[in-house]
């Protein structure tokens, strides 16, 4: 069985008579990029390409935790006591950020580095270093008392961030959403509104890819255990919509016999141990799909579910059972796309 999503809303503009369909990849944020375009006559590669790079770099030079020149890691050098003046697209992603964690009650929390580093999910140690082994209980606990996003003053009027002393942003959760949009608008504003922009498996379509059709993309499933057939396929129509997925089967490790995700719940400062195996969301802006699905793997089904619902978001949960078993939920906007 196949499961079909397509937006409430359709946009009847169609591509131009003639025009040819054109494809450029890269690399970013330690993973891939591809964009894909509909257009008339001549192909204007070249400019693309210049054009996606610049608005990529932007977001790696603001909100990198792996390039120490970055707005983010200098505030998060910076020493107790400090104020900083916050550039504005990552003013952007802060606040939206900061809202999130208030609304999930920090199960999204952009300022969980201390944890995320501690498990060797950030950028050193890595938990692929030889001889990496899991904190101790202690250091858990020091890195708790770091995590508190409430205690960043944030003054968007005037863009100004508090460094309370040892708190590290990050933003890995939501920036590549967020780069996806600003990449997908900036084709748009070079008069390229066909399009489908890929950043590290979250995506935002526009338009119409060639021959009216709009831009097909399939949910990858996890893999069943033995003995379960497969789950649906679930093919959504990314026309004026993104979709981000989170969860624990894509990137995970296991250390005897546990599996870690490189999610973190906040709130006890370890790696997630709720059997979500992932989280898809839809959402008409990348940056919101990509926090959302974060925070719905954090919070898990139950707890999920309910959020998205009183939100009004569309998110598809697949759990993995005591039994090993894999099983689906949809939330009630997810539904309504599955008409
Ligand atoms: P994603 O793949 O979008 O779910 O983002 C996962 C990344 O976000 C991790 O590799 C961490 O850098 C960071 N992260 C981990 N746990 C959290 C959390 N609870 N809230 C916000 N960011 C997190
Ligand atoms: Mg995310």
């Amino acid at each position: 069985m196949n499961r079909v999503l397509v937006p409430l809303e359709l946009d009847a503009s169609m591509p131009m008579l003639g025009a040819q369909a054109h494809c450029l990849d890269g690399q970013t944020m330690g993973t891939t990029w591809q964009v894909r375009w509909v257009a008339a006559g001549a192909s204007p590669s070249e400019m693309v390409r210049v054009a996606v790079q610049d608005e990529l770099d932007l977001v790696v030079a603001q909100m990198s935790t792996w390039l120490e020149s970055a707005d983010l890691e200098r505030f998060n050098r910076a020493p107790a006591g400090t104020w900083h003046t916050v550039p504005e697209a990552m003013a952007e992603v802060l606040a939206a950020a900061l809202w999130l964690a208030e609304i999930s009650g920090g199960a999204f929390n952009p300022a969980a580095g201390a944890l995320v580093n501690l498990w060797g999910f950030g950028p050193s140690p890595r938990y692929t270093d030889p001889g990496f082994a899991p904190p101790t209980e202690g250091a858990v606990q020091h890195a708790l008392a770091l995590n508190d996003w409430r205690a960043l003053q944030w003054q968007a009027a005037s863009r100004q961030l508090h460094q309370p002393g040892g708190v590290r942003l990050d933003f890995s959760a939501i920036a590549k959403g967020y780069a996806v949009d600003r990449v997908s608008r900036r084709l748009s504003g070079m008069g390229l509104p066909h399009s489908l922009v890929e950043v590290g498996g979250e995506l935002r379509g526009q338009g119409l890819r060639l021959g009216g059709q709009p831009w097909w993309v399939d949910l990858e499933s996890p893999p069943t255990a033995p003995g379960q057939a497969p789950l649906p396929t679930t093919r959504v129509a990314l026309h004026g919509l993104c979709v981000a997925t989170s969860g624990d089967y894509r990137r995970v490790y296991t250390h005897d016999g546990a599996r870690w995700p490189h999610t973190i719940d906040p709130r006890n400062g370890r790696p997630l141990a709720n059997g979500l195996a992932s989280v898809s969301v839809l959402h008409t802006e990348c940056l919101w799909a990509d926090a959302w699905s974060t925070a719905l793997t954090v919070l898990g089904r139950e707890q999920g579910l309910a959020l998205a619902t009183a939100h009004g978001i569309a998110a598809l949960f697949v759990q993995r059972e005591p039994d090993g078993r894999l099983t689906e939920t949809l939330t009630p906007a997810m539904k309504e796309l599955a008409g």
